[in-house]
């Protein structure tokens, strides 16, 4: 099948007992049995909930994935993984990580003793110089947020196979559309369903999937111990974003690809962020992983000051400055104060994240009335 139909359709069947052809939400903490460990596959709701494995069945489908499992957020979806771990363990991290796996790695895991290493994984020879005895684990982000940085996942899973180091690949910002890191070799897909996959801005969600079935049960245990999962009524909103996911991302993409080339050529604007130009440091390694180039983009103005930044920011009349992305309408950001206030100011500009730099993610409005706000922002 092919994504389009397997987003409709992957895991999907129509409710046994009356035919509904939308899951139903199964709005229940536990599940009756005929006898005592006798039951229907489902005991308690932390373990399991059939509006919850349907929605597994079917992401697990649309990344090429034997397992997924949901969780109540992207950030606990990491965590997890991170739990699987054992203090003395250590990570190689993607240097200009999402703000908040950052917060996670350093302010949360770091005390309990395992070590994050922070490298610039465009030159993949930087992970090989920083693995250990003791290193577990790669945690990659490809398109990295906000500067659109592209990382070669082919090239970071030969590494990890080669030393016997998993490799996580958050795959937020492509969606599983553009993007299936376990057919380029990594171990682990992680997504925010929070952003493209749901994509109308009304859940919280996380995901995780794998082709191990090994890798796939420690995460499991991890979810059934801790409980950091999604309610029925979460997982129902995801089901029903996924079946427009194909068209919404050709939609993002379009419009970002002409957002991309209205920003270039403006003459206010510094430099754009974006993965399909062919100047791009990853162009080619873009073209080669993903099918198109996504609805993320940043960028800097000629006047790189805080203040032309707050000035833009405070006159779009349909972009919405918010935080998040992913959605069907337009959201613009300021990653310095915003996304990624979180990093400290130096490891910020260490990786180009400037003061004046803005995100957008562009959304499925008429792409037209997206440029005209743009242009009457920037001036
Ligand atoms: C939003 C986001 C996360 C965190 O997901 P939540 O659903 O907000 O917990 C992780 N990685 C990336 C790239 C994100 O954009």
């Amino acid at each position: 099948m092919k994504f389009g139909t397997k987003a409709l359709h992957a895991g999907i069947e129509p409710d046994p007992s009356t035919g509904a052809i939308m899951t139903p939400i199964f709005q229940t903490s536990t599940y009756v049995q005929d006898e005592p460990g006798v039951h229907k596959g489902y005991a308690y709701a932390r373990t399991k909930n059939p509006t919850r494995s349907v929605l597994e069945k079917n992401l697990a489908a649309l990344e090429n994935a034997a397992f997924g499992r949901c969780f109540s957020s992207g950030m606990s979806a990491t965590e997890t993984v991170i739990k699987t771990l054992t203090p003395g363990d250590e990570v190689i991290c993607t240097a200009d990580l999402y703000g908040g796996t950052y917060r996670l790695f350093t302010k949360v895991f770091a005390k309990y003793g395992i070590k994050f290493t922070f490298v610039d994984m465009l030159d993949v020879g930087n992970i090989e110089a920083a693995i250990t005895d003791k290193t577990k684990l790669i945690w990659s982000e490809t398109p990295t947020n906000p500067m659109m940085n592209i990382m070669d996942i082919r090239a970071i899973s030969d590494i990890g196979r080669k030393n016997n180091i998993k490799v996580a690949v958050d795959n937020t910002f492509a969606s599983p559309y553009l993007q299936n890191p376990l057919d380029l070799g990594a171990d682990i897909v992680m997504h925010s369903v929070t952003k493209y996959i749901a994509g109308h801005s009304d859940v919280v969600m996380g995901f995780l999937g794998t082709n191990d079935p090994v890798t796939d049960e420690a995460l499991g245990f991890i979810q059934n111990s801790g409980g950091a999962i999604p309610g029925p009524q979460d997982c129902f909103l995801a089901l029903r974003g996924i079946k427009t996911l194909h068209v919404r991302m050709q939609r993002h993409c379009e419009n970002g690809e002409k957002i991309a080339h209205f920003l270039r050529d403006h003459p206010k604007v510094e430099k754009v962020y974006w993965p399909g130009f062919e100047d791009h440091p990853n162009h080619e390694v873009a073209k080669r992983q993903m099918k198109y180039f996504g609805g993320m983009i940043s960028f800097k103005q000629k006047e790189d000051t805080i203040e032309q930044a707050n000035k833009t920011l405070s006159s779009f009349k349909i972009f919405s400055l918010a935080e998040s992305l992913g959605g069907v309408e337009s959201l613009v950001g300021h990653p310095a104060t915003m996304t990624h206030a979180s990093i400290p100011r130096e490891h910020r500009l260490a990786v180009g994240l400037t003061d004046s730099l803005i995100r957008l993610s562009v959304g499925i409005e008429d792409v037209d009335d997206l440029i005209a706000d743009l242009k009457q922002a920037i001036g």
